[in-house]
């Protein structure tokens, strides 16, 4: 988030009803031009006559007032303040570091704090891939332990192995009913990034949170990581709610292809297909099919 997306120019009188339209066409949703213009009228009309009149009559720029701003402990008139000034308030005073940053630290000692978000954007990232991936890094997950916490499971029992309590770490990485999955992903990414993972932590932190911009293919292991815990998340949704527990392979295989499929369709339709194939390269592809995934169309 830059400063600027936080404060606006600000101008007297009402919001034009063309910054709707406006706002629309941006969104692209479909709009009625009418049914604004009359919902907005309809807005107008609620607020008293009083207060329009004065709105109304306020010439702008006539009576200017200075506004200031506290920076740094003193006053200073605010259209003199740079965007800098404030981008320097926010980050030291208001946006406070999140409190996962502590815990993957004292879990893995080579890691960069700013590894930890770094990866988690892109163009090949969904937004709903990367909210949820964003929940998972601040841990705000309610998992069955905190929800046996809480009082709103009987159970803090994990529901797909059955054997200990359905922990953060348990969830996506210690379930027993996880290992040959992981395996199988592991060989893969090894085939990715054109080496071992040395140590299991390693591969454990590259799970949970991704590789860093130096690694070979790392943006494909980056965007296979967010969907293989999304499959593993999935998988034990529905042990929760249909008591059964399913392949958490066919899950993720399923999930990607539909997902590589969509991002093929998503380039093609920019006419930018040479992105997506600056990322997904011929031999990309080729591990990605000896993995027994089929890749989308018309390649190579
Ligand atoms: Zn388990």
């Amino acid at each position: 988030m830059k400063v600027r997306d936080v404060l606006y120019e600000f101008k007297e009188g009402f919001l034009p009803v063309q910054f709707v339209f406006d706002a629309m066409e941006e969104a692209k949703e479909e709009y009625n031009r009418k049914e604004i213009m009359n919902n907005y009228e309809t807005f107008k009309n609620a607020i008293p006559k009083d207060w329009i009149k004065k709105i109304e009559s306020e010439e702008p720029g006539n009576k200017e007032k200075d506004v200031y701003a506290m920076v740094g402990g003193k006053l200073c008139v605010f259209k003199e303040c740079t965007v800098k000034m404030f981008y320097a308030i926010f980050r030291d005073v208001v946006f406070k570091k999140p409190k996962a940053n502590d815990y993957w630290m004292q879990r893995h000692e080579d890691l960069k704090e700013d590894n930890i978000w770094s990866n988690t954007k892109g163009k090949l990232v969904e937004t709903k891939l990367a909210n949820s991936e964003f929940l998972i890094r601040h841990r705000a997950i309610f998992t069955d332990a905190i929800l046996h916490k809480i009082g709103r499971e009987q159970s803090a029992v994990c529901k797909v192995c059955g054997d200990e309590d359905e922990g953060f770490l348990h969830l996506f990485l210690h379930c027993r009913e996880l290992d040959s999955f992981k395996t199988k992903c592991k060989e893969l990414f090894e085939k990715l990034k054109g080496g071992r993972f040395e140590k299991e932590s390693d591969w454990n932190k590259t799970v949970m949170l991704g590789e860093n911009y130096k690694c070979k293919n790392g943006k494909v292991i980056n965007l296979l990581v967010m969907i293989m815990k999304s499959a593993i998340w999935e998988r034990r949704v529905v042990a929760k709610r249909e008591k059964t527990v399913t392949n958490v392979e066919t899950i993720f295989k399923r999930k990607a292809e539909k997902y590589l499929t969509c991002l093929y369709c998503y380039f093609k339709t920019l006419d930018k297909l040479d992105d997506f194939y600056r990322v997904f390269t011929d031999k990309v592809c080729k591990i990605l099919e000896d993995f027994n995934w089929e890749m989308p169309d018309d390649h190579g």
